[in-house]
């Protein structure tokens, strides 16, 4: 990575910072340092953002057919490219295996071409007048500057879900990448260079470089994705400069298994939403709730799924890759050696003797059973590749405990059973959910959760909204008097 060390992304240019502070980004899989990042001061955030100002009038201005085209131009240069290298760095990065690196990035082009179009398809609302010859309407404008604090765990995907829409909206980005994923959100940048505005920008730094952006007079929306106590404190600078944002935040997803369903599709279903991307997706199956007419059988059958995936270095064939960061290594290890000594009965994978901590952040992955509500595993977002397993006799039972949660990002049920997913869908409190069909998203479909999990929505015509103001516009093209006017008459005054 040494041609990106300390660089960042502003006037459709890669620069070298200024600022002394930098980080190491470790790959996670064998603990080499890939390079460093800048952490990035205010001053330059700032330099950055006086250069956006100017470029956003030039885009803001543009129609939206102009725009669409120079978003549909991006979207072709990105399915016509080569994108090894996008692909091995967020792999070396964040641990993602390569196989879902590239998943990641071959949903990227649609969602540009979906906000590409969207953004034309409408631009407000007519309403029906209250008044003759008045053209009473809502119309939509750009907010101005736009900032993506972003996660580690989807550089890429979750960056372009909001940057799209802004750009489509007619606004410039800032974008701030997790301290993991500089890198593959630098090389990203490329794609932008072609715009005719130089709208969008990517500095690299801390939470320091975060709040800076978000304190920022000329930055007017922040939209946020990460867990939910930096949510908390996104969400109180936002206050601070009463700023609106949007926010992602952490889960802690439940899935139902009824016994209406086929064992072996609920298994691999189980072990796929549980395990993806070793347990750290926001919608990650944490908790599974197994009906406890099949919980034997079912259980038998996942730990011979579970002990089937190959835990290793993601540019090898493995399914689960290490931990991103010793952090989350630290705390996922943690969240084990509390349920061990809280008497919970654990499962690990058969190759718990060969996984490899010294040489990566390698955890090995559990199944953990008989959980308590004092057990860290219970109380908050695991992130790690780990499940707890519990059994129900009544749905409702089940339904109960899911929202017993703080969280209410995604649900999964697993069943035949057309009435059961119905009336389940119904009560669940959760922002997403999924019924035989774990993980799945569509750019028309609104992204995010309930309760701790998040304010507002990416994605569809919500996720566009987020990023446009809203204006009443009331035009009467004839300079007529009307009768409510000043002075009054004598009529119209009252007792
Ligand atoms: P994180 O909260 O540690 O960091 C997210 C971003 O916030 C980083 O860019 C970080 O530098 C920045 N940041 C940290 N402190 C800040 C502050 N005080 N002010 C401004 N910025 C600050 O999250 P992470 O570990 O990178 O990602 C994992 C978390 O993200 C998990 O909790 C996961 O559930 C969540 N997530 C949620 C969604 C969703 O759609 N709801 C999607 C992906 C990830």
């Amino acid at each position: 990575m040494s041609s990106l060390n300390k660089k960042y992304y502003s006037g459709s240019k890669f620069k070298r910072s200024i600022s002394k502070k930098t980080l190491d980004v470790v790959n996670p899989s064998n603990l080499k340092i890939l390079g460093s990042i800048a952490i990035q001061n205010k001053k330059e955030v700032n330099n950055v953002l006086a250069s956006l100002k100017k470029e956003q009038l030039k885009w803001g201005k543009l129609s939206t057919l102009e725009r669409s085209k120079e978003l549909h131009n991006v979207a072709n240069q990105i399915d016509n490219s080569n994108l090894k290298e996008l692909a091995k760095t967020m792999s070396q990065e964040v641990g993602k295996p390569i196989t879902e690196a590239y998943g990641e990035i071959a949903n990227v082009s649609s969602a540009i071409r979906y906000f590409a179009e969207m953004a034309r398809n409408e631009g407000g609302n007519i309403a029906g007048a209250t008044q003759s010859d008045s053209l009473q309407m809502e119309t939509k404008e750009p907010m101005g500057i736009s900032a993506h604090i972003l996660p580690f765990n989807f550089p890429i995907l979750i960056m372009i879900w909001t940057v799209a829409a802004s750009l489509a909206a007619g606004n410039a980005v800032i974008i701030k990448p997790s301290e993991q994923a500089s890198f593959t959100s630098l090389i990203f940048m490329k794609f932008f260079d072609q715009l005719s505005a130089k709208v969008v920008s990517c500095v690299t730094g801390d939470a320091t470089t975060g709040k800076a952006i978000i304190d920022h007079k000329d930055v007017n929306i922040v939209s946020f994705t990460g867990s939910a106590e930096t949510a908390k404190k996104v969400y109180q600078s936002c206050a601070e400069n009463f700023k609106p944002c949007h926010l992602e935040g952490g889960g802690s997803d439940y899935m139902i298994i009824s016994d209406k369903t086929d064992i072996d599709f609920a298994a691999t279903a189980a072990i796929t939403s549980s395990f993806h991307l070793s347990g750290q997706i926001c919608t990650s199956t944490e908790h599974i709730l197994v009906h406890s007419k099949i919980y034997n059988k079912f259980k038998k059958l996942l730990i011979k799924k579970f002990n089937a995936l190959r835990v290793g270095d993601g540019l090898k064939k493995n399914e689960i890759g290490p931990l991103a960061t010793i952090t989350a290594y630290n705390k996922a290890n943690n969240i084990i050696e509390d349920a061990n000594a809280k008497g919970a009965l654990i499962t690990y994978h058969k190759d718990k003797k060969r996984i490899d901590s010294s040489k990566g952040y390698f955890l090995c992955p559990a199944i953990i059973e008989n959980t308590k509500s004092n057990m860290l595993c219970e109380k908050d977002e695991m992130f790690a590749p780990f499940i707890t397993m519990k059994s129900y006799s009544k749905i409702s039972e089940a339904i109960k405990k899911v929202n017993k949660s703080k969280f209410g990002l995604g649900f999964n049920l697993i069943t035949k059973d057309l009435e059961e997913a119905l009336y389940v869908s119904r009560n669940i409190e959760a922002g997403l959910v999924w019924v035989n069909n774990p993980l799945i998203d569509n750019d028309a479909l609104p992204f995010g959760g309930f309760k701790k999990s998040g304010i507002g929505r990416e994605l569809g015509k919500m996720g566009l909204d987020t990023f446009r103001q809203t204006k009443m516009v009331i035009v009467d093209n004839e300079q007529k008097k009307h009768d409510w006017w000043y002075p009054y008459s004598n009529k119209q005054f009252r007792d």
